[in-house]
């Protein structure tokens, strides 16, 4: 079973409940596919055995030495990356798409196009099994394919190794990542919680679900601190078909367990809210262990 847990925001509790979920199983593949802020490694601290180089995209970069300002890469430029001022003829990081254009006309042969490289994913292992994860390095882009690649190595670890179950921490939001973290899965959990803006994004992420055809549930975190809210999410749900799977409330032990790098359900085994997420644990994978 490949099981994505994403939130329409970022700050729901998602990857807390993700680690609960990797922990509460022997066995398991997690991957981070959060790779904007990839983070659980930082709480399992996995042994490395894999480190793969993720080409994020390309970059045109100016050999000044050769460049005579004739200003002819400038006008080609669609994406207004190449700018001309009383300095001469340079190129804007920032907005550059990396499409090979100024290369190819540059009369000179003053721009090369090269690889963007600092971006990595690894495979290694953890405690309860083996673990996957990206980290997409500053300004770099191309989210969504660094976690179809972290996917894919997911999928070939736990077939190498004849596990089950892969449970994958999406990033937030409903963009072209979180796309590529549910696309085929078999079951979505979505993790909110009762703030205004909880409330938009979840409906936004459950349209997106919806769309894939994706059987999903729902657990709201905090549901407490907002009682009025939290039962405008049930209604939502119940109206659109959608399983509220959990309603966990608000406990200083996550952030407690947090701090000592630890899952909830590790940290205080058998407090309230580590009762309620292997809950929402054994109703998510039952019939499918
Ligand atoms: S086309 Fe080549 S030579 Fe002309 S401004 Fe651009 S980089 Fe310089
Ligand atoms: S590679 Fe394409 S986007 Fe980048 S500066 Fe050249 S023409 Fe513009």
């Amino acid at each position: 079973m490949e099981l994505a847990i994403i939130s329409g925001k970022g700050g729901t509790g998602k990857s807390s409940i993700s680690a609960a979920f990797a922990t509460l199983q022997k066995d398991i593949v997690l991957a981070d596919c959060d790779v904007d802020a990839a983070n659980l490694y930082l709480l399992f601290n996995p042994e490395c055995d894999e480190e793969h180089v993720f080409i994020s995209g390309h970059k045109a970069v100016m050999d000044e030495e050769k460049c005579i300002n004739c200003g002819i890469c400038v006008d080609y430029c669609r994406f207004d990356a190449i700018v001309e001022n009383e300095n001469g003829v340079s190129i804007l990081e920032t907005l550059c798409e990396g499409c090979l254009l100024c290369s190819r006309i540059c009369p000179q042969g003053a721009i090369t196009v090269e690889e963007e490289d600092r971006s990595r994913y690894y495979a290694g292992r953890f405690k309860n099994g083996r673990m996957v994860y990206g980290r997409l390095a500053p300004g770099e882009e191309n989210t969504g394919k660094l976690v179809s690649k972290v996917r894919e190595k997911a999928k070939e670890i736990a077939e190498k190794f004849g596990i089950e179950h892969i449970i994958i921490d999406g990033p937030p939001g409903i963009g072209c990542s979180a796309i590529s973290a549910i696309t085929g899965v078999d079951a979505v959990i979505v993790v909110t919680e009762p703030t205004v803006s909880g409330v938009h994004d979840l409906k936004r992420t459950l349209q997106l679900t919806q769309g894939f055809k994706l059987p999903t549930s729902v657990i709201i975190n905090k549901f407490d601190i907002n009682r009025e809210l939290s039962s405008e999410i049930e209604l939502y749900c119940n109206e659109s078909g959608i399983r509220v799977i959990s309603k966990l409330p608000f406990n200083p032990i996550v952030v407690e367990a947090m701090v000592h790098c630890s899952s909830i359900t590790d940290y205080a085994h058998d407090s309230e809210i580590s009762e309620l997420i292997k809950k929402a644990h054994t109703d998510i994978f039952a019939g499918v262990r």
